[in-house]
């Protein structure tokens, strides 16, 4: 069949009278909007790209062998087993005709009663085509095995070279954004340099590699209080990290970065970004231009998108707007698990009775950034926790987290294995990564 034919032709689903709600996406907003509305009176379709949910919290474990890419993402069908009202579809929306009530993809179209969109967001390069093309995001499971690839290519190349220039550039890793991603990735490389690189690279010398963390702002974790970044930028810089605050990356060509640090121009000789700068939503065709606020969807209260009844969009994609949060929410997994499920609660009561049940309002249950693998900053209401009590609390939050039993076991397993030892998972390249 080619790609014209199934396009045009209707989603194959069993056909019933409860309301259908198409959901785009099985990212943490996805999930638990239809785990909220599991076994009850509505038919939901679920439709992704991946035939997985991916934990993105610990992809950086990933990118530096440390976890395996399967403890880190759960198959869809799996996570849904005992679920009898959802079906799943793995596709790509291409387009939403909102005027007929129709999501287009790349195998077919499907009509709706509710539309719940909740498709995240990627990285955003902001309009760099060079630094896109040269740098490697840190978003999804691919990045975090082409990072991890990448890594492990540079240094076999770094081992057989016997140019400086050219084994100071593979063995350099410099990582854009100071934000929690950021901030975790070159912790978790810093002690790779420390620990591991040793044994198993001895050719190399330690002090020939280096990690570099470039932040626009004037300190890392901004959106955690001082007494984190403060102690954040303690260990970092005891791991070795040389840290840029102040410093907005210009331009990457695969081979220089050029920084602009306050009035200087800086240029590192490098063959690896790592870009954690920023996200961007996820916008669909189709969605009117009107609505899209800061790369996101504007929604109401009631995460209804605007001049749309039927049409919600909940997690990283939704802005909504209020005096409190005057660019919308933070895009972090609490806020997208709490919207779903307000959502879920609302559409049960508009089917039973009529109307919403409740706006949303966000409960910050605070944040927590990992530094190193035995340490840990955390803004919670009862105060501030660093050190390893804040690593243990970090590791039991995430333990918790993640979907799937084999993958909590699999992932405690691994972490307390490591707690005594540096070992890291396989260094395995099983798929090379080219930059294209
Ligand atoms: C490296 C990293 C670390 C993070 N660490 C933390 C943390 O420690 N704590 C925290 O709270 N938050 C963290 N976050 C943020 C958190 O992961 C996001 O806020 C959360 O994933 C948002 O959930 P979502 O469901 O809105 O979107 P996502 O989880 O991004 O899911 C979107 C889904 O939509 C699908 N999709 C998108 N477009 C289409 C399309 N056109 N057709 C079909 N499917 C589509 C995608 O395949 C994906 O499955 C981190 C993010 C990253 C990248």
């Amino acid at each position: 069949m080619g790609p014209q034919k199934a396009y045009n032709r209707h989603f194959c689903i069993p056909m019933n009278n409860y309301p259908k709600i198409v959901v785009i996406g099985a990212g943490f907003a996805g999930i638990n909007f239809i785990k909220k509305l599991e076994n009850k009176p509505v038919q939901i379709i679920l439709i992704d790209e991946n035939n997985f949910h991916q934990f993105q919290p610990l992809l950086y474990q990933v990118a530096i062998s440390g976890l395996e890419p399967d403890s880190v993402v759960s198959p869809i069908r799996k996570l849904f087993k005992s679920c009898v009202n959802m079906i799943y579809r793995m596709a790509k929306v291409e387009h939403i005709d909102t005027e007929n009530n129709c999501v287009q993809t790349n195998i077919g179209f499907v009509n709706y009663d509710y539309l719940v969109i909740a498709t995240g967001s990627s990285t955003n390069f902001y309009g760099s085509k060079s630094i896109e093309k040269n740098s490697i995001g840190l978003k999804n499971i691919n990045d975090a095995i082409n990072i991890r690839s990448w890594m492990l290519q540079n240094l076999e190349l770094a081992v057989e070279g016997c140019n400086n220039e050219e084994k100071e550039s593979l063995t350099k890793f410099v990582i854009v954004g100071g934000g929690p991603a950021g901030v975790e990735m070159a912790g978790a490389l810093a002690e790779f340099k420390k620990y591991l690189l040793r044994n198993d690279y001895p050719e190399i010398e330690s002090d020939t590699m280096q990690i570099h963390l470039i932040q626009a702002g004037d300190r890392i974790l901004p959106m955690m209080s001082s007494k984190s970044s403060k102690h954040a930028l303690k260990v970092l810089k005891n791991l070795d990290v040389q840290i840029m605050l102040n410093s907005r990356v210009m331009d990457y060509d695969g081979e220089i970065i050029t920084i602009k640090m306050e009035d200087k121009d800086i240029e590192i000789h490098t063959n690896t970004v790592i870009w954690t700068a920023g996200v961007k939503g996820n916008i669909l065709k189709g969605i009117d231009k009107k609505t899209i606020v800061g790369n996101r969807i504007k929604v109401n209260e009631f995460n209804q998108v605007d001049n749309l009844d039927n049409v919600f969009a909940i997690g990283d994609i939704a802005a909504m707007l209020s005096d409190e949060n005057p660019k919308g929410h933070p895009m972090v997994a609490q806020v997208a698990i709490q919207q779903s499920q307000n959502l879920a609660n609302n559409i049960i009561s508009k089917v039973k009775h009529g109307n919403f049940k409740s706006p949303f309002k966000y409960k910050n249950k605070g944040s927590m950034a990992t530094i190193g693998k035995k340490d840990a900053v955390a803004d919670l209401k009862i105060g501030f926790l660093d050190g390893k009590i804040g690593w243990l609390l970090w590791s039991f939050i995430h333990l918790i987290s993640i979907t799937g039993f084999k993958n909590k076991f699999k992932i405690g397993f691994s972490w307390m294995l490591k707690y005594f030892s540096y070992e890291k998972a396989n260094q395995l390249i099983i798929r090379k990564y080219t930059r294209d």
